[in-house]
């Protein structure tokens, strides 16, 4: 995913990108397989450019709790520096090389690293998700299954014997 510089003024402009998730190198065809959005704020400078991007996209999991495969969207937003100071250039710190001689920059690194902020720690495909039987593997948020959960108190167990 590229954009020409040459052609653009100094100062500010807006942009709009698509591409497949192979343009970003997101390309495992599992997790990313839709088309992502980019919407570019840039500041150009002699000597650098500055960022700031709002990447869109939906990703394919599959939930920790019931394992059953499902779609979130992304949304993030992030901010980098693309600078000809050699010094300065860090991609661990979101700062790239830029080199103003040359026609266009890859963005691709940066929004890759904007998406994959948006990966969640944990995916689960609800917050109220059931998850599955420990004892029979039923996905409990579709059925319900007759095992006997383990959670009752034992403490209990005394005083059910009185009841009946
Ligand atoms: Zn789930
Ligand atoms: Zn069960």
């Amino acid at each position: 995913m590229k954009i020409n510089i040459a052609q653009l003024a100094e100062g500010h402009h807006h942009l709009d990108l698509r591409g497949q998730p192979a343009s970003v190198g997101l390309d495992d065809g599992e997790r990313f397989r839709d088309e992502i959005s980019v919407a570019l704020e840039l500041e150009k400078m002699r000597t650098r450019l500055y960022i700031r991007l709002e990447a869109h996209t939906q990703a394919h999991y599959v939930c920790d709790r019931c394992l059953e495969p499902f779609v979130a969207a992304i949304a993030e937003k992030f901010s980098f520096l693309y600078t000809e100071d050699s010094d300065l250039i860090s991609p661990d710190d979101f700062i790239y090389a830029y080199d103003a001689s040359r026609p266009e920059i890859d963005i691709a690194p940066a929004v890759k690293e904007t998406i994959l902020l948006g990966v969640p720690i944990k995916f689960l495909c609800s917050e109220e998700c059931k998850g599955l039987c420990p004892q029979c593997g039923t996905n409990l948020n579709q059925s319900r299954c007759a095992c006997k959960t383990s959670s009752t108190d034992p403490r209990w167990d005394a005083l059910k014997k009185l009841i009946k």
